[in-house]
């Protein structure tokens, strides 16, 4: 059945939970006039949706996922055991599609939106195949997207920095903003992915990049300073430096506060940097023998101090595939577990890798992931700074899980029956058991749409207030009869197959099903600079042509080239 988009709809008596606006569990209607909220509809002329015992939430928006791109498409070449695991059926309005943990890009979109996820953020694209990423994004249907170009191991920008050069290094980040359609700036393993191109990589953030003269902390600050003086609307994103390391929590902390001085932009206020899927990077102990938790710190750091935010990256105990831009964790990855792998050099710009993995209960190591991802949450006293819920998909799991990290994070008795099943000697190694805070649905609210949508500055996105987006998802459990610490199952399944998600004010699914399927938009960033920034930016040309095997004409992306772009325009703060 394929459903009309109705130019009114009116959610009638559903209770609603929107924290950007305060609302907390309040017996409402909401209307939608031509793909945005609005005050009031004639009921009458509108689609009705009775909402009555359901609630009502902002459709999720997901921070970090990698969905779309050249090591997305890796993932799927490396595991055709993947594909047979989970095969999507093709129905009337959807087409088929296989994929478990690197699902196809159809079956992406029509899973996200079966949950009533309707925002994906994808994390780390390599600038120079960033057409490949929006060829991918535009095929991937319903939710809006947005890409976050990595620049923190760019050739160019080391130099600049390296040079002092702040200004011109903010022009070339926003000339790369531009060329690649991107929407924030990304760094792995800030310096590391150079040295890996010499076999090595950095131990702490003071170390000096080989050949650059430069260390992560300088790339790191450097980055967050360009971030202020373009005005972006989100943050610096960082995966740290160390990751998946025993003992690498005390850089991730040294990390978060070595931009505790820089100041935001119109859109983050005083937050200067979002780390991301902290999960990976909150471990203690020497190696792998002693590794434990040590997400406490790094919450307390958090509850401190106002400038960051983090996601989870949580671990959900399955079969999964990792990759990321930090070509020498993949390697470690590989040497640790012998499977097969994929390791890259883009050029100039980064590194990547690919490595399948399974995270067991009964492995000691996994099962402390599994806690740290939870307890990162459960123990940041303002959810607005996170933990936001991720998996840093496919990295720590499924992004499918999310109905499961969701029900762990709500009840104490969901955490204990998991806890019986770990390894038992993990136990001593984490927090997790002695947490007795259950999240409420307003919380969970914050967590999976109204936090992460703050973070990202998108003022229309993860929220229900008048002019909003009308991104909606229904789920069809009642939050004034229900227990979540007891009823967890019954959360949990309401969030894995929602009753209706509306995208842009159009019903996309309805009880779990996808009945429409519409192309989602692509949220990029242009910044207005001042002329003397095209000079510069034209100055490294002779530079490009020696290093790229791509001419400088040739790469940036006509913005034609998009399916449906979305241009979010700020105005850089630099000398005129
Ligand atoms: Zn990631």
């Amino acid at each position: 059945m394929a459903e009309k988009a109705p130019r009114a709809l009116l959610i009638k008596n559903g209770i609603v939970f929107d924290p950007l606006n305060g609302i907390d569990g309040e017996r409402m209607d909401i209307a939608v006039l031509n793909g945005r909220i609005v005050e009031d509809v004639p009921e009458k002329e509108a689609y009705v949706i009775d909402a009555s015992g359901m609630m009502v939430m902002p459709g999720g928006v997901d921070i970090h996922a990698h969905i779309a791109g050249s090591e997305v498409n890796a993932g799927r070449l490396l595991r055709p055991e993947d594909h047979f695991k989970d095969v999507e059926p093709k129905t009337a309005t959807a087409r088929s599609g296989v994929g478990h943990s690197v699902p196809s890009t159809w079956t992406t979109g029509y899973r996200y939106a079966r949950m009533g996820w309707t925002w994906v953020s994808n994390p780390s694209m390599p600038p120079l195949e960033a057409r490949h990423t929006h060829e991918e994004l535009d095929d991937t249907p319903i939710i809006d997207k947005a890409t976050y170009p990595l620049l923190g191991d760019c050739w160019f920008v080391m130099e600049f920095l390296a040079a002092g050069m702040i200004e011109e290094c903010a022009a070339y980040v926003a000339w790369m903003l531009w060329a690649t359609k991107g929407y924030a700036v990304k760094l792995v393993n800030p310096g590391g992915l150079e040295c890996w191109g010499f076999g090595g990589n950095v131990k702490s953030i003071d170390d000096v990049v080989p050949y650059f003269n430069i260390t992560p902390r300088e790339i790191i600050r450097g980055l967050a300073k360009v971030n202020h003086l373009l005005d972006l609307p989100h943050t610096i994103h960082i995966h740290t430096n160390r990751l998946g390391q025993p003992g690498n929590w005390e850089i991730t902390v040294r990390t978060m506060d070595c931009v505790r001085d820089i100041p935001g932009t119109s859109s983050t206020g005083k937050r200067s940097i979002h780390v991301t899927h902290v999960q990976f990077s909150a471990f203690g102990g020497d190696d792998w023998a002693s590794m434990c938790s040590m997400a406490a710190p790094i919450a307390r750091y958090v509850n401190m101090h106002d400038h960051v935010t983090i996601d989870m990256g949580a671990v959900v105990p399955g079969d999964t595939t990792t990759m990321t831009a930090d070509g020498p964790f993949q390697y470690g990855l590989y040497e640790l577990t012998g499977n097969k792998w994929i390791n890259h050099d883009v050029e100039t710009e980064t590194s990547s890798g690919i490595v399948p993995y399974h995270y067991r209960r009964k492995s000691l190591v996994n099962a402390v992931q599994w806690a740290i991802g939870l307890e990162l949450a459960l123990l940041i006293k303002d959810p607005w700074k996170g933990a936001f819920v991720t998996t840093d998909h496919p990295n720590g799991a499924p992004f499918t899980t999310y109905p499961r990290v969701i029900e762990w994070l709500m009840s104490v008795k969901a955490r204990e029956k998991t806890l019986k099943r770990v390894n038992k000697r993990a136990i001593r190694r984490m927090v997790l058991p002695s947490i007795d805070r259950e999240m409420t649905f307003y919380e969970i609210a914050i967590l999976t749409r109204a936090g992460p949508a703050k973070a990202l500055g998108l003022e229309n996105k993860g929220h229900l207030g008048v002019g909003a987006d009308a991104d909606i998802a229904i789920y069809a459990i009642d939050p004034d009869r229900i227990d979540p610490g007891r009823d967890h199952r019954a959360v949990r399944r309401a969030f894995e197959r929602a009753a209706w998600t509306i995208k842009e004010g159009r019903v996309v699914v309805k009880d779990g099903q996808v009945v429409s399927s519409p192309r989602g938009r692509t949220f990029w960033v242009h910044v207005e600079l001042p002329d003397w920034t095209e000079e510069a930016i034209r100055s490294i040309g002779d530079a490009w042509t020696e290093r790229y095997t791509v001419s400088f004409e040739n790469y940036p992306i006509p913005k034609h080239y998009l399916a449906r772009p979305y241009k979010v325009v700020r105005k850089a703060r630099l000398e005129a």
